[in-house]
């Protein structure tokens, strides 16, 4: 038995607002990393140390288990699986990201565009720009990982990790490919980023099914986030930032919180219609950065969804009203 109590946490950097993401560590019944970051040199000095502060080099590690198909959670698996021999596990949702990352990264792109495009009714705007700036400057840090290192795993099977038994759950929300893992025993949860200390962002991606369509986004994330609310929960380990002892409450004030969020926006438009940058800048108060955007879109898409507001398309891109009938 190990002294420090698993799973170890190891931190390391990001290039993210949030400034580090989560790896953990546990050491039997084999040297197991579930997430293991970007590709960096920093990134990498700090997976080392954190190894070592264990007791282990990365020659040691077995497995990489890898929650959702983010550059922060998998960017470096490629040099972990090459320089340790470890084989990269992954969900079948997330084995097109591992092995065709560049194929994949193009769908995403491709959904991104289109509701650029639908938002702003041109081709290219400053904010097909800016988040075109975003999407390629994390390409660097995303390495695509050889099919010979990865091995996928189902939701609904179990993972042995230390010596507990933790069912793959699905998790979509965040993107639509996370799994977190739940120890039916001990009442811990691995969360990945469905349940993060500053509420989490659903990331604009394709639909799973049908990739030229783009996934639910927060109205998936709000199903998520019930479905987690009614388990018991313990600690929660969750991508970002520290455990978490309160994740049940922590789960309920963030979904008050959006659910108020909706109401402010409904409240909005009732004043009469209102294009979409015009009711981000009244929601953000100018504090408009990088998960502003697909929150607005998502409040946007549960009021549209609900039948109370409608949009329609302007020469300067889309305008919301309270929907009449
Ligand atoms: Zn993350």
């Amino acid at each position: 038995m190990s002294i420090v109590s698993e799973p170890i946490r190891i931190e390391l950097p990001t290039q993210f607002e949030m400034g580090t993401v989560n790896a953990y560590l546990f050491k039997s019944p084999v040297p197991t990393l579930i997430d293991c970051g970007e590709k960096t040199e920093d990134c990498w000095s700090a997976l080392v140390a954190g190894l070592e502060n264990n007791g282990l080099k990365i020659t040691d590690l077995k497995r990489v288990i890898i929650t959702h198909a983010h550059v922060d959670h998998m960017g470096m698996a490629a040099r972990v699986a090459k320089e340790s021999g470890a084989k990269v596990w992954v969900s079948e949702m997330v084995k097109p990201w591992a092995i065709d990352l560049a194929g994949m990264q193009a769908i995403r792109w491709d959904t991104i565009t289109g509701l650029l495009t639908e938002i702003t009714n041109q081709k290219d705007s400053p904010l097909h720009q800016g988040f075109a700036k975003f999407f390629n400057n994390y390409k660097e840090y995303w390495e695509v990982i050889p099919p010979e290192s990865v091995t996928t795993f189902q939701v609904g099977d179990s993972l042995t990790l230390g010596d507990g038994k933790w069912e793959i759950m699905y998790a979509p929300g965040h993107c639509v490919n996370q799994t977190c893992f739940y120890n039916h025993d001990t009442k811990e949860l691995i969360a990945a980023d469905m349940l993060l200390r500053i509420a989490s962002t659903p990331v604009i991606d394709a639909d799973l099914k049908d990739p030229s369509k783009r996934a639910g986004g927060l109205e998936v994330m709000i199903k998520t986030m019930k479905k987690y609310m009614a388990l018991e929960l313990s600690t929660v380990y969750p991508g970002h930032y520290d455990p978490i002892q309160n994740g049940n409450e922590l789960l309920q004030h963030q979904l008050d919180r959006i659910n108020a969020r909706i109401d402010q926006t409904h409240d909005l438009i009732k004043g009469g219609p209102i294009g979409f940058f015009e009711v981000l800048q009244s929601m953000y108060k100018g504090r408009v950065s990088g998960p502003a955007i697909p929150m607005m879109i998502g409040y946007l898409d549960v009021l549209q969804t609900n039948k109370m507001i409608v949009s329609s398309q302007t020469p300067d891109g889309i305008v919301y009203s309270i929907n009449a009938n």
